[in-house]
């Protein structure tokens, strides 16, 4: 008896293991697909500066358009797409469209700043310099039009060679940030070997403001930290006024997060853009900068 339940559960996990596997295999299919028939899209969400309400850039969430299929979060089809080697054409594509869309908006009198984000195995591609490289070059993009966000895992995994790729980048005029910072292994001194980055706070240590006194001690402490290395600091996720309202007493830089605005397509950029400068009685000249 024991034995037969044994067997049944050993065929049920078998089962549910062919199913993930297929899962993913049609996933890595169907991401393919989409790359081929141009359904992905990039959406963007503004990067503001708490102090005045100025617009710094735009960073590019990619979207996929999958017409039978519930939106899917680039979270998942993002590390689908890593393990199968995806990550590299569609990166490109991500870097490509962001080029295309900076000189759209600048075609229309927008200057803005996009900010595009690199998996950590794009980042660790030998050839990911040469790459982006061309696709600037390519594009005609003013290289500090663009900013590229990497997270602390990627560039800790080989810190030798990402110091070099992120200098040679620093030296084009590229710019760059630490996404998601805290939620990897690195200190903050570890980023004083880096040329100068934006750090960006992990949306995580965001949301419990301001109430949990932790999380206070621990923002604070990298705000004030960050600015003591010479480097800006923007908070991932402000979700509240409350929020956005501390951070700006603490003296953060920049923010990022619904109770600005959700990412939204390019073609709704000008207008929110255009109201949000309005209702601080700011003009595009002063309302928008590149850092
Ligand atoms: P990320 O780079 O840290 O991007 C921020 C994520 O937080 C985005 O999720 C954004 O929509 C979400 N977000 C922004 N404000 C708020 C807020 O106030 N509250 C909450 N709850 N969430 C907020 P999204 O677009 O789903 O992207 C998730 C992750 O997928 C990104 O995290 C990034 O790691 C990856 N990703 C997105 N687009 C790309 C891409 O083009 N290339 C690569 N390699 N990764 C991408
Ligand atoms: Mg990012
Ligand atoms: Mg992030
Ligand atoms: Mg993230």
């Amino acid at each position: 008896e024991a034995k037969r339940q044994g067997r049944n559960r050993w065929s049920i996990f078998e089962h549910s293991l062919d199913r993930a596997t297929r899962d993913r295999q049609s996933l890595q299919k169907r991401l393919r697909t989409a790359l081929a028939e141009d359904r992905f899209a990039l959406h963007y969400q503004p990067q503001v500066e708490l102090a005045t309400g100025r617009i710094a850039g735009m960073e590019a969430l990619l979207r996929w358009r999958d017409p039978e299929e519930q939106p899917q979060s680039p979270e998942v089809f993002v590390a689908i797409a890593e393990e199968s080697g995806l990550i590299i054409p569609l990166g490109e594509w991500v870097l490509q469209e962001a080029c295309r869309q900076q000189r759209r908006w600048m075609d229309q009198g927008l200057t803005l700043q996009i900010a595009v984000n690199l998996s950590p195995s794009q980042f660790q591609d030998p050839e990911i310099h040469h790459r982006v490289c061309e696709v600037l070059r390519a594009s005609g993009t003013a290289t500090h039009h663009i900013a590229l966000e990497i997270t602390e895992r990627a560039a800790f995994a080989d810190p030798e060679r990402a110091r070099r790729t992120l200098d040679a980048w620093c030296q084009r005029g590229l710019q760059f940030a630490i996404d998601d910072f805290g939620t990897g292994q690195a200190s903050l001194s570890y980023l004083t070997d880096l040329p100068t980055a934006l750090i960006k706070i992990d949306r995580g240590f965001i949301a419990p403001l301001p109430e949990d006194p932790q999380h206070r001690a621990i923002v604070e402490g990298v705000i004030h930290m960050a600015h003591q290395l010479g480097r800006p600091v923007l908070a991932e996720g402000v979700e509240t006024m409350a929020q956005w309202e501390w951070l700006k007493a603490q003296g953060c830089d920049l923010a990022q997060g619904y109770a600005i605005a959700r990412p939204m397509p390019a073609e709704a950029v000008p207008d929110w853009l255009a109201t949000w400068l309005q209702d601080r009685s700011l003009s595009h000249e002063q309302g928008i900068f590149v850092a």
